[in-house]
């Protein structure tokens, strides 16, 4: 399986870095890229889906203007999140084959005129890193030498003066917050107990909070339910994934995919094969590349396909670039 979790993400890579350079990551920007791979009945594979992202739309902005304005805008960009609704793009073509006996893919109807999933078909996600949320909280690996993986703390005391450092192990951490109806909430204390799992959480971002949840509470809900969404289960069988990978050189844990993706809601129903590959995607976050793209690409495989660069302002590369200046000063 592992060289199918290499192919998976190598057919995604490859698919981006085919696309135009509009909508990718600047020389000091970096992006995520996620995909949805058919693996057709003859094993092959192809890419379905594709999107990048990192933006997500605070409470404040989607409340401007409008009904119509807020309606047509897209609250979560998250690469995870795009990828899905390129796939229901997707989606909505093979059906329209289907119901025009034009010879879908991925669809065919029943005796009964009812659509059914092709046999020996299935759909495979590919991320290039770890979703955001539960998934991204786990134990930083231990090295060798000065460790990373531990941090410093000054206690105090009585009189408050700082007396002892102590190290905690340390966790990766992730931007995103418990839900605020959540009982438990993070402590935010030092180390390993930065932290607590299972709650669902926010998506991640500073200043203006967002109401979209994380993108590992998103795909834990598309693993139970299928991808379609609700409109669609009215036309077509759940559409499941059978297997995730996450793209190489970036921070993975097995335990927190499978805490985060079904384990924490006790799911028993769920079987999902989770990958981690070595092949790398080259505009991920790097010391060469610290600020997020604003900017996010949509593709498709379906008939008069058309790349979509999905702008959010089309000035908002600048403003990002602005409120950084603002920051420094
Ligand atoms: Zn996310």
């Amino acid at each position: 399986m592992e060289n199918f979790a290499e192919d998976v993400a190598r057919l995604c890579i490859e698919k981006y870095n085919f696309l135009k350079k509009t909508g990718k990551p600047n020389a000091r920007e970096w992006t995520v890229l996620s995909g949805i791979v058919l693996k057709n009945a003859d094993c092959s594979l192809s890419v379905v889906a594709l999107a990048t992202g990192t933006k997500c739309l605070g409470n404040s902005e989607l409340s401007k203007g409008s009904q119509e304005e807020k309606g047509s805008r897209l609250s979560d960009s998250h690469a995870e999140v795009l990828s899905r609704r390129a796939f229901i793009r997707y989606l909505y073509d093979q059906i329209d084959l289907t119901l025009n006996d034009s010879g879908s893919a991925i669809f065919s109807r029943n005796d009964k005129n009812k659509i059914e999933l092709n046999s020996n078909i299935s759909f495979h996600f590919f991320s290039s890193q770890t979703p955001c949320g539960d998934c991204s909280i786990f134990p930083k690996l231990e090295t060798n030498g000065p460790s990373p993986c531990k941090i410093r703390r000054v206690n105090k005391d009585a009189n408050g003066h700082g007396i002892v450092e102590s190290y905690y192990k340390d966790v990766h951490r992730t931007g995103a917050k418990c839900v605020k109806g959540e009982e438990a909430q993070d402590p935010h204390l030092p180390g390993a107990d930065y932290h607590i799992v299972g709650p669902l959480r926010t998506k991640p971002g500073r200043g203006d909070p967002t109401s979209s949840l994380s993108c590992s509470d998103k795909i834990a809900k598309w693993l139970l339910l299928g991808l379609q969404g609700s409109l669609l289960s009215l036309l077509i069988p759940p559409i499941k994934l059978e297997s995730i990978t996450i793209g190489g050189n970036s921070p993975f844990s097995l335990d927190a995919m499978e805490r985060g993706l079904y384990k924490r809601f006790n799911n028993k129903l769920v079987r999902v094969n989770i990958f981690q590959a070595k092949t790398v995607f080259v505009h991920k976050k790097g010391q060469q590349r610290s600020d997020p793209c604003p900017i996010s690409i949509i593709w498709c495989a379906v008939r008069n396909r058309f790349c979509i660069q999905c702008i959010r302002d089309s000035s908002c590369r600048q403003k990002a670039r602005d409120n950084k200046k603002e920051k420094r000063q």
